[in-house]
C-alpha cells in the first residue's frame, strides 16, 4: 500500500506490518534455496470427465516443503516469486517435474493421464519459455499433447502481441491451452476469437452457489454454451457438492474439478485412489483403469 500512496505520505507501520515485511524478506531468501534443496512438490487434483465418468487429466498444483514452516500453499510464495522474478525458474521446475511424472506413468495404468500446469503472466514474459517446455518434453520423451497449460485472463490485458505469439508457439508444439478462473478477469472476450484456446475453467465463485442462485446458474449456462459454440471444452472449478455436480451434468459441462471428487494429493496417493476408483463418494465412478 505504501508504494501506491507515493513517496511523501507518512506511513505508520504497526508491529504486525513490520513482522510481515520481515517474514517476506525471510521467505524470499528461503525461496532462493528452495530449488537447490529440492523443497517443491507437485500435488495433483483429478478432473472428472462427465461424459465417460473417467479421469483423463489432473491439474498440478505446487506446494513448498519449507524447512521450518511446514507445507506451504502457493498463495504463500507464488506472488512473492512473481515479484522477485524467481517464478521463471520455479515454473521451469514445475514443467520438468510434470514431464518427469508423465514419463514415470508410461507403461502403468496411469499412462493415459494428461497434466495441466499453471503459468503466471510473468512466466510468459520469458522468451525461452516455449523452448524450455519443448526441451522438457523431449528430455522425458513425452508427447506435447499430454501437457496442458493454464493461464488466467490477465495475459490478455498487457503484452497482448507478445503473449499471443507465445501461446501460438505453445499450441503449435501441441500443448493444450486452458483459461483459468474464467469470468473474473476484466479482459475482453475478443481473445476467445484471437487466441487458440482449448479449455475454459469456470471460476469457483460462479460454481459455489450455482445450484441455488439463479444468476450464477444463468452465467454458468451461458459460459458453457458460449464455449461449446466456439468448440471449446468447459471445466467447472471448486465443485464441492452433489447438487453442483448434478447441475453441471444437466447442463453438459465437460469436466469437473473440486473437493467432491478429490483434493489435490501427492502422486502416490493419486495412483491409489485412481486404482481403487473411490474418487466420488456415493456416485457411480469408473476410474477407467
Ligand atoms: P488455480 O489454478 O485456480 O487452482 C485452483 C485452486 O483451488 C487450488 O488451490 C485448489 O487446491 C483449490 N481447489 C480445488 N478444488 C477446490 C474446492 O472444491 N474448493 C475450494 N475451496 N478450493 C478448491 P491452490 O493449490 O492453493 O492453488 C492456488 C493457486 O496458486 C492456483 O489457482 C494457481 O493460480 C496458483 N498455482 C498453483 N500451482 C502453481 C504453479 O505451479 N505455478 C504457478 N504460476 N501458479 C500456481
Ligand atoms: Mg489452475
Ligand atoms: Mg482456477
Ligand atoms: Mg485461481
Amino acid at each position: 500500500r505504501a508504494k501506491e500512496q507515493g513517496r511523501n505520505t507518512y506511513q505508520f507501520y504497526t508491529e504486525g506490518m513490520q513482522d510481515r515485511e520481515v517474514l517476506r524478506l525471510e521467505l524470499d531468501k528461503d525461496l532462493s534455496q528452495a530449488l537447490t534443496n529440492n523443497e517443491f512438490v507437485l500435488y495433483y487434483q483429478p478432473q472428472l470427465d462427465l461424459d465417460s465418468s473417467e479421469i483423463h487429466s489432473v491439474e498440478a498444483l505446487i506446494r513448498w516443503h519449507h524447512p521450518r514452516r511446514g507445507l506451504l500453499p502457493p498463495i504463500e510464495f507464488i506472488p512473492l516469486a512473481e515479484e522477485s522474478g524467481r517464478i521463471t525458474e520455479i515454473g521451469r521446475w514445475v514443467v520438468m517435474a510434470a514431464c518427469r511424472q508423465l514419463a514415470a506413468w508410461k507403461g502403468t495404468p496411469y499412462e493415459h493421464l494428461k497434466i495441466a500446469v499453471n503459468l503466471s503472466g510473468r512466466e510468459l514474459d520469458d522468451e525461452k519459455l516455449v523452448d524450455n517446455i519443448r526441451e522438457a518434453l523431449d528430455a522425458e520423451n513425452v508427447s506435447a499433447d499430454r501437457l496442458e497449460v493454464e493461464l488466467t485472463e490477465e495475459i490478455f490485458i498487457q503484452n497482448i502481441e507478445h503473449n499471443l505469439n507465445q501461446l501460438s508457439r505453445l499450441r503449435q508444439l501441441g500443448v493444450h491451452l486452458a483459461i483459468d478462473d474464467f469470468g473474473v478477469g476484466y479482459s475482453s472476450l475478443g481473445y476467445l476469437r484471437d487466441f487458440p484456446v482449448d479449455l475454459l475453467k469456470i471460476d469457483r465463485s460462479f460454481i459455489t452457489d450455482v445450484a441455488e442462485r439463479h444468476d450464477d446458474a444463468v452465467i454458468t449456462r451461458a459460459v458453457i454454451n458460449l464455449a461449446h459454440n466456439l468448440g471449446i471444452q468447459v471445466v467447472a472449478e471448486g465443485v464441492e457438492t452433489e447438487a453442483q455436480l448434478t447441475f453441471l451434468k444437466n447442463h453438459r459441462c465437460n469436466l469437473v474439478q473440486g473437493y467432491l471428487i478429490s483434493r489435490p494429493i501427492p502422486a502416490e496417493e493419486l495412483e491409489k485412489v485412481l486404482a481403487e476408483g473411490i474418487l466420488v463418494p456415493g456416485a457411480v465412478m469408473d476410474s477407467g483403469l
